[in-house]
C-alpha cells in the first residue's frame, strides 16, 4: 500500500470546522488504499500566544522550558484530530514528538532531527490506524522536549516521510502550491508546477516561508518528493523534486524577499591583515547569523565594514560593536533596521548573463537605490530600503516575464 505523510498548517487546523474537515480528507485519503501518516501544526496564532506568554514573563525566556511550553500547541491539535478521526469512524493514534522518538540534538528552540523510532508508527499502520504525530517537537538524549524552530512542522513531515521511505510528502497549507512569489504581495503571482529542490532551498532560505528551510534540506538530502497543496481545495499543487526537463525553462524561477533585515556599517576601520575577523568573531561567539558582508578600501589606509544580521539581532549587535570601538580603532558605527532583502531566484542563471543588469536597471528606473548586492550561481540579492519592498518585487515580477 502507498505511504503518504501529510501535513497540515496551523490555519488548516484554526477551528474546530477546519480539524473535522481535514479528518474527512484524510479519510478520502485513506479509502483511495493509502496508509496515512499525519503531522499537524498548532492552531494558528497558538503558537504566537504561548511566545508572547513567555516574554511577559522573562525575555528571552528561559530555553528549556519555553519548548516545554511551544509544544503544547501541537499537542492539542493531534488529540483533536485524532479524535475527529475516531468520531468519523477511522482509527486513529496520537503521538507527540517524544513518544514516537523524535530524537534530536540538544538545541532548545532551533533543535535538529537526528534519528526516528518508526516501529510504533508502522506497527499502527499495519493495524490499520492513521498516525497523527505532533509537529515542530522532540526529544533530545537526556529526555527534554526540543523544538525544531519556527515553521519546524515541515521538517518533521519530511523527516518522517524520509525515515518512513513514504511514496510521498504532502505539505497542505493556505496557498495551493508555490508561487513565483508569495501570492499575498503579488496578486498576479503564477502557481508553479515544479520546483527543483535547489531552487527551492534559495526561495525559503532567502525568506519565502512556504517550506521551512530544513525541510526542504532533508527532502532534497534523502531524495523525498515533496508536494505543496491547500488544504482548503483539490489541485495538484507544486511538486518539489530533483531538476529535471519537464521543469520550466525560465531564467528565473522565482523572487523571495524578507523583511527581517538589519545592517551595520563600521566606517574608518583600520585596513590590517585579521580585522574582518576581529569584528565577526564575538558577533558569531553571541550566535548571531552574519548574512552579507561587505568590505570597502578607502584611500587613507582605512576601510568600511558593513553586514547584515536579522532584525532581532541587531542591538544585540550593535552593543558589541560597539565594544569593540576602541580596539578596531573605528571612526563611526551607523547601522540600519529600515532595510529589507529581495532576490531571484532561477537555475537558468547559470546559462544567462545579463540578469543582473536587467535586475539593477529595472530597479533604478523606478528610482530604487540599492544599498548591498549578493550573487550565487543561481540567486541574485539586493538590500533596499524597506519602504521600496512592495514596489521592488513587483517590478521585477513584471520584467521577467513571472505573472500568470
Ligand atoms: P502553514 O501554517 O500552513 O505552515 P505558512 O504561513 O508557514 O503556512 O506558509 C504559507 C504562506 O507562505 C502563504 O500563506 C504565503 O503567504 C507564504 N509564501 C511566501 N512565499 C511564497 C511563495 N513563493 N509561494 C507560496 N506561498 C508563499
Ligand atoms: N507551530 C509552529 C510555528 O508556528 C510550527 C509550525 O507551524 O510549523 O512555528
Ligand atoms: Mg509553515
Amino acid at each position: 500500500m502507498p505511504l503518504i505523510v501529510q501535513k497540515y498548517g496551523g490555519t488548516s487546523v484554526g477551528s474546530v470546522e477546519r480539524i473535522m474537515a481535514v479528518a474527512k480528507k484524510i479519510i478520502l485519503a485513506k479509502s483511495q488504499g493509502n496508509d496515512l501518516v499525519i503531522v499537524v501544526s498548532a492552531m494558528s496564532g497558538e503558537t504566537n500566544r504561548l511566545v508572547s506568554l513567555a516574554k511577559e514573563i522573562s525575555d528571552p525566556p528561559n530555553a528549556r522550558e519555553f519548548d516545554v511550553l511551544l509544544s503544547t500547541g501541537e499537542q492539542v491539535t493531534i488529540s483533536l484530530l485524532s479524535m475527529a478521526l475516531e468520531a468519523q469512524g477511522c482509527l486513529a493514534r496520537s503521538y507527540t514528538g517524544a513518544q514516537v522518538h523524535i530524537l534530536t540534538d540538544s538545541s532548545h528552540n532551533k533543535a535538529r532531527i537526528i534519528d526516528i523510532d518508526d516501529k510504533k508508527i508502522h506497527s499502527d499502520l499495519k493495524d490499520g490506524k492513521v498516525v497523527v504525530v505532533a509537529g515542530f517537537q522532540g526529544v533530545d538524549e537526556h529526555g527534554n522536549i526540543t523544538t525544531l524552530g519556527r515553521g519546524g512542522s515541515d521538517t518533521t513531515a519530511v523527516a518522517l516521510a524520509a525515515a518512513l521511505k513514504a511514496d510521498e510528502c504532502q505539505i497542505y497549507t493556505d496557498v495551493d502550491g508555490v508561487y513565483t512569489t508569495d501570492p499575498r504581495m503579488v496578486s498576479d503571482a503564477r502557481r508553479l508546477e515544479q520546483i527543483c529542490f535547489e531552487e527551492m532551498l534559495e526561495m525559503a532560505s532567502l525568506g519565502s516561508k512556504v517550506l521551512q528551510i530544513r525541510s526542504v534540506e532533508f527532502a532534497s538530502k534523502y531524495n523525498v518528493p515533496l508536494r505543496v497543496l491547500s488544504a482548503f481545495e483539490d489541485g495538484p499543487g507544486t511538486l518539489i523534486t530533483i531538476e529535471n526537463n519537464k521543469m520550466e525553462k525560465a531564467l528565473i524561477s522565482g523572487i523571495a524577499f524578507s523583511r527581517d533585515e538589519a545592517k551595520l556599517t563600521l566606517l574608518g576601520v583600520e585596513d590590517r591583515p585579521g580585522i574582518a575577523a576581529h569584528i565577526l568573531a564575538p558577533i558569531s561567539e553571541a550566535n548571531i547569523e552574519v548574512d552579507m558582508i561587505i568590505q570597502n578600501k578607502g584611500q587613507d589606509n582605512t576601510t568600511d565594514f558593513t553586514f547584515t544580521v536579522h532584525r532581532n539581532d541587531y542591538n544585540k549587535s550593535l552593543n558589541i560593536l560597539n565594544n569593540l570601538t576602541e580596539s578596531l580603532g573605528v571612526r563611526e558605527i551607523v547601522g540600519d533596521e529600515q532595510i529589507v532583502k529581495i532576490s531571484l531566484v532561477g537555475v537558468g542563471m547559470r546559462s544567462h548573463a545579463g540578469i543582473a543588469s536587467t535586475m539593477f536597471k529595472t530597479l533604478s528606473d523606478e528610482g530604487i537605490n540599492i544599498q548591498m548586492i549578493s550573487t550565487s550561481e543561481i540567486k541574485i540579492s539586493v538590500v533596499v530600503d524597506e519602504k521600496y519592498l512592495e514596489l521592488g518585487v513587483r517590478v521585477l515580477h513584471d520584467v521577467f516575464g513571472l505573472q500568470e
